[in-house]
């Protein structure tokens, strides 16, 4: 770190501002855990694991919110919601259930993620007639 992030005083290798006081250990630490925590959720994407992508970029973001954090959870919602139709297209319930759960992780709750929610009741429920009809 260069720069006190609260009052912009040069620092060097110090981590007590010389200017306003700052103590800066523990946002140096939160910063290298916020990177840590992001590699973790750009591994774990690569290995398609989202159970682990998606806490992890949250755990990121929650130690600082970085660009590229933000960028990554932009990500993994885009991907996510191309996963979701395609489980839906190919009926696959419990897999769209799963996704939806990592959604509403990354984005709360909303009022596209609650209409997923009841066509998936929906439609599951219609299939298990269907189904015990044949
Ligand atoms: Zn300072």
């Amino acid at each position: 770190m260069q720069r006190c992030p609260a009052c912009n005083a040069r620092l060097g290798a110090l981590t007590l501002c010389p200017r306003c006081g700052a103590e800066l250990k523990q946002i140096i630490r939160s910063q290298r855990l916020a990177e840590q925590w992001l590699s973790v959720s750009l591994q774990s994407t690569g290995y398609g694991l989202m159970d682990v992508a998606v806490p992890a970029v949250l755990r990121s973001l929650s130690f600082r919110q970085t660009p590229a954090a933000k960028l990554v959870k932009g990500f993994l919602v885009q991907r996510l919601y191309r996963t979701l139709y395609q489980d839906v297209a190919e009926r696959r319930w419990p897999e769209a259930r799963d996704v939806l759960g990592h959604l509403r992780m990354l984005e709360g709750r909303n009022e596209t993620l609650h209409r997923f929610y009841d066509m998936i009741d929906h439609l599951s429920v219609k299939s298990d007639v269907n189904s015990s009809c044949d």
